[in-house]
Formats: C-alpha cells, structure tokens, sequence
C-alpha cells in the first residue's frame, strides 16, 4: 500500500475543476454526466449535460422521454446504445425505486448500462459507499504508480488495480478520492508524457522513479476492426430526401439515416433495388457521392454511394412503415447519427 489519500486529497481540494454535476453531486448527475463521459470528453459533454439536464431534469423526465427526442438530445454524442440504456434504466427506475436510483453498489450495477466504474462512481460519490470506482484514468494512474507493465486491456490486471485502489480508499471519503484520482489522470497523470512535477503523487511513484512513466500503461493488441461496406443512395424525390430508420436492435438502433443498403452494390444493383421498393417511379443515379468513413468500436463502416434523383410525377410517393421524406423544414427532427457526417450537408440542403 503507497498510502496516497492524504497526498492526493490536499492537491484534489486545491485542484478540483468546477463541474455542474460536482457541484450538485445527486445519483441522477453523477449518473448521466459519468454515462456521457464514457468515450466522450470533457469540454464536448458539458454543453450536452447542461442541455440535457434542463430537459430531463429528473429520471421521471428520462424515463418519460420518447426514443426520438432522446436521440435528438443526444445526438452528435455518438455511442447511442448510452442513451437507450439510460432510458430504460429510469424507466425500471420509476417502476421499481419510486424514481430514485438505488443505494446500493450491487442494485446499481444491476441497471441497463451501468458497469462497474459508473456503479462505483455513483455509489461513492453521491452515496458516501466505499467502493473504488476504476476507469482508463484510474489504470494508467496505477500503472505508473506501481511501475506495473501488465496488460491493462486484461481483466485480470483491471482485478488487480482495483484491489489496490479498494485498498488505498478511505472509508470517511470515498467520492472525494475516486474523483480526486479520475482528476489527477485527467489532468497532471495525461497519456503520454505525464507532467510529474506537478504530482502530488510523485515521491511515491515507482514510474517517476524509474523514468518510465510515459510509456506506462501497457496496452496490448486490440483485435483489428471488421470492415463493412455500406452503399448509401442519397435519394430526394419533390425537395425531399429519403430517410429510413434503423431496426431496433443492433448499431445505430432506432436512429434514422438515408437510404442504405449494407454491403457493397454497383451503381446498377443499387439502383434495382431501389426500384423494387417504388416500381411506378423513374429513377436515375445522378453523380456518385464522395467516399467517407466511419469508426465504430469494432466495425469500420467504408461508405460510397450515389445521389439519386426519384420522380413521382409531381407527388411524394407514399412510404412503408420506417420511412420518411424529410427536407429543410423537419430535417432536424431526426436524429441521423454521426456515421453520416460527411453526408449531412447535403441532407439539410434543399433536396438537391
Ligand atoms: Fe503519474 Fe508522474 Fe504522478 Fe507518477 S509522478 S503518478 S507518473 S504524474
């Protein structure tokens, strides 16, 4: 044990940044700000928290909240599966806790989409529970602390470091020295080249000792991501485009997008398949749209495509289930997500 609380402490009191969520540390803050910051950061969730916040002021609001203005909150956050599991959390919320999150580490870490990190952060934070709370932040402190070259990408070496970090806690405050560790990861214990003279940590710290911090934490190989490739057929028809909603399970779930299919057509295909979808239409590809790309976690989505011009003889024609002709006016009533960036200029143009 390095016995780094009281260290750590004094410099987190005279360091903290303010935080809205800090500053008013309730269960449904600290939930919501730690869920926005997974894979996000700092300065682009905090106009985002703000925004949500005034409108879901509490899980009541969340659970109430239909799927598509959910999206629309959320949208340019990316990693939309957050958002759902929020979601259906206040809603087991309202059901079963009269509209409070649990206090308990173990009921917490039982909700859609809270882990072990959030349900410690949760927990510490606002609930005063002793319980360590470990995210990239955290390991890479720890690593360097202990001068560990262990794979962090490795469950059992997460097992490890959070057995330290449980064993560092102190019982009296627990959220001050979770946060106090996730602050010094952010901002003196960075990624790549730590700035130890600042460290209030530094004359316990084996890394500084032996020089070795920057290139602390080991990360081994990540497993390469499947490329798919996506044919997008950006189709207007009257000033209106074609958008089609994504199934309900699965990437991108619910949100909407233009027309796509999920592997690679030729123009000539593409175009088919469109057909048979309106067959009393004249449709023609009228110049291709530039290549773009998109990263998932896992999956690299390579997308190519057409603008394709639908005649409907003066009409809109009239659309299944799941579709939409969308235009300047309403374009921002769907949430399209980030995957179609490049796209998304033309979409709020008027329709070509
Ligand atoms: Fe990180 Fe440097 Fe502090 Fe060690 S001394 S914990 S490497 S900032």
């Amino acid at each position: 044990m390095l016995h780094i609380a009281p260290p750590l402490l004094a410099w987190f009191y005279d360091n903290r940044r303010t935080l809205p969520f800090r500053e008013d540390p309730t269960p449904y803050h600290i939930w919501v700000s730690e869920i926005m910051l997974q894979q996000t950061r700092m300065t682009a969730v905090l106009p985002y928290y703000a925004r949500f916040m005034e409108a879901l002021p509490t899980p009541a609001d969340l659970a109430a909240c239909p799927p598509d203005r959910l999206h629309k909150l959320w949208e340019g956050l990316g990693y939309y599966s957050r958002a759902d599991n929020l979601r259906r959390a206040a809603i087991l919320l309202t059901e079963k806790y009269g509209g409070n999150l649990p206090a308990t580490y173990e009921e917490l870490l039982a909700l859609p989409g809270i882990g072990e990190y959030t349900a410690g952060a949760i927990a510490s934070i606002s609930y005063g529970i002793p319980v360590p709370a470990v995210d990239g932040n955290v390991m890479r402190v720890f690593a360097r602390l202990y001068n560990d070259r262990a794979d962090i990408l490795m469950s059992e070496t997460k097992k490890r470091y959070t057995a330290r970090v449980r064993e560092e806690l102190p019982e009296d405050t627990p959220g001050d020295f979770n946060q106090a560790l996730m602050e010094l990861g952010a901002l003196v214990c960075v990624p790549g080249e730590p700035h130890c003279a600042d460290c209030p940590l530094s004359e316990r710290c084996a890394a500084y000792t032996a020089g070795s911090a920057a290139h602390l934490p080991v990360r081994g190989e990540k497993k390469p991501r499947r490329v798919e490739k996506i044919t997008v057929l950006l189709t207007h028809c009257e000033g209106k485009w074609l958008l089609m909603r994504r199934p309900e399970k699965g990437l991108l779930s619910g949100l909407w997008q233009p027309m796509l299919f999920e592997e690679e057509l030729s123009e000539a295909e593409a175009i088919a398949r469109l057909r048979g979808m309106f067959p009393q239409a004249l449709i023609h590809a009228e110049r291709p749209l530039p290549p773009a790309k998109h990263l998932f976690s896992h999956i690299e989505w390579q997308l190519s495509g057409w603008i394709v011009h639908l005649d409907g003889n003066g009409d809109l024609p009239v659309l299944p289930d799941g579709y939409a002709w969308a235009g300047t006016g309403n374009m921002e009533d769907y949430a399209i997500p980030g995957a179609f960036k490049a796209y998304k200029p033309l979409l709020l143009d008027e329709g070509t």
